[in-house]
């Protein structure tokens, strides 16, 4: 018995190298396919020197006479009828308009090609203080407009610095806690990038690393990714973070709750310690503040909303504390009344994978249009089984929490 399975894992051990040996004559493929016991342990961080790094420009800000011109009650009554506290020092006033905020032309009218009226509260406090170079957390619930909030300074900053040469790695990075976030984030850079010819890539795990690889190598001013696949291409050499000035952690506390920790560590070790870093998060708990305070200098932050949040205010929770046996029969009496109503969607969080399965099955098996979305399933079907759920084809979602991240709205 035991001298069978020995045979079996040296052979497997073997074909597993020879895979890694052809990834890397191809020129692409790299060194993550095999020992990842720790993430990034072939990265070395560089010793940093300040006085012998090229420097660079990170404050743009250039403030409108009339934002300047408010007076401090004007600027508290605004601050707290939107429930923004701030912490930090020489925080600049709010602006209340997308030109108020200073940003090129291209920029502004793509705001308003998109329909947008006027600049949400984490955009309208966080803009100026993101446009002056500052180090920032920013505290808003989901839906509150963050994307925007980091990636328009962002374009500035890429904007104002010398362009990419051949072998440079991106001169913005966001970090992302899954695909689909990374992605939706991609969206919003290529929308508000394109006029100004900023080119971007997203990379993440569970695809294949060829077609990424490619995009780094050409070169990307902006590069979105989950931890994990960033560092293995900072391992193959794919790309690198040299020129990497604009540092973004989005949903840091989804990123921490997924236990990312150790691969942010190892990323943000890369990057110069002059950096520009912005943290994003809809949570504010004791393990993303220890991340603020190692990783940001002097940085402010917003808070939008009750300072406990923890959930989206604007949402109606019910909760019904049950017996175990009583749950189906209470799932479908709930289920019978949201899907009474034409265009309502649910979605179904279990805590595991087999439970996922079997509740969809019996669903389905009652005539219920569920489908579901679990780490098992590929990438390629969880693409389609939310593409049904987003498009009603398919309303009701059955999930495990961590799947069902980045379903956004
Ligand atoms: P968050 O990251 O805070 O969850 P998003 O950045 O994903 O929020 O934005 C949520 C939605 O709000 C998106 O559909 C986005 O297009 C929209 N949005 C962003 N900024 C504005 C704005 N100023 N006015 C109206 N809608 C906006
Ligand atoms: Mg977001």
């Amino acid at each position: 018995m035991r001298g069978r399975s020995g045979r079996r894992s040296r052979s497997r051990e073997r074909r597993r190298s020879r895979s890694r040996d052809y990834g890397r004559d191809r020129g692409y493929g790299g060194g993550g396919g095999g020992r990842r016991n720790q993430a990034g342990s072939n990265l070395r961080k560089p010793r940093w020197d300040l006085s012998r790094l090229e420097p660079f420009k990170k404050d743009f800000y250039i403030p409108n006479p009339a934002v300047s011109a408010r007076s401090y009650y004007e600027i508290e009554d605004w601050r707290n009828s939107k429930e923004i506290t701030l912490r930090g020092k020489n925080i600049p006033n709010p602006v209340f308009t997308f030109e108020e905020a200073g940003f090129p032309e291209y920029v502004i009218n793509e705001l308003h090609k998109a329909g947008f009226k006027a600049p949400t509260p984490i955009q309208a406090q966080g803009w100026p203080i993101a446009l002056s170079g500052k180090d920032m957390v920013g505290i808003a619930s989901t839906g509150s407009g963050k994307t925007l909030s980091y990636i328009l300074p962002a374009i500035v900053h890429i904007n104002n610095q010398t362009r990419l040469s051949r072998g440079d790695g991106p001169i913005a990075l966001i970090l992302s806690p899954t695909r689909e976030l990374a992605q939706q984030i991609q969206q919003v850079a290529n929308e508000f990038g394109k006029t100004s010819k900023i080119r971007n890539t997203c990379v993440f795990g569970g695809a294949p690393k060829g077609p990424q690889a490619l995009d780094l190598m050409d070169g990307v001013e902006i590069v979105i990714a989950t931890p994990g696949r960033l560092i293995d291409f900072l391992e193959s050499g794919r790309t690198n973070l040299k020129r990497c000035t604009y540092l973004v952690l989005d949903e840091a506390d989804r990123m921490l709750d997924m236990g990312f920790e150790p691969q942010i560590r190892k990323v943000i070790e890369q990057i110069r310690p002059d950096r520009q870093t912005l943290m994003w998060s809809a949570t504010w708990p004791k393990e993303v503040q220890n991340l603020a305070s190692e990783f940001l200098k002097e940085y402010i932050q917003i808070n939008v909303g009750s300072l406990q949040l923890s959930a989206n205010h604007n949402i109606l929770q019910i909760i019904d504390v049950c017996q175990d046996y009583e749950k189906e029969s209470k799932l479908s009496t709930l289920l019978r009344e949201i899907m009474a109503e034409k265009d309502n969607k649910t979605i179904i969080f279990m805590e595991t994978k087999r439970r996922v399965d079997e509740v969809t099955r019996k669903m389905k098996r009652d005539g219920w249009p569920a489908v579901c979305i679990h780490g098992d399933k590929t990438q390629q079907e969880r693409d389609w089984v939310l593409q049904d759920f987003r498009t009603g084809k398919a309303p009701i979602l059955v999930a495990t929490d961590v799947a069902a991240r980045g379903l956004g709205e």
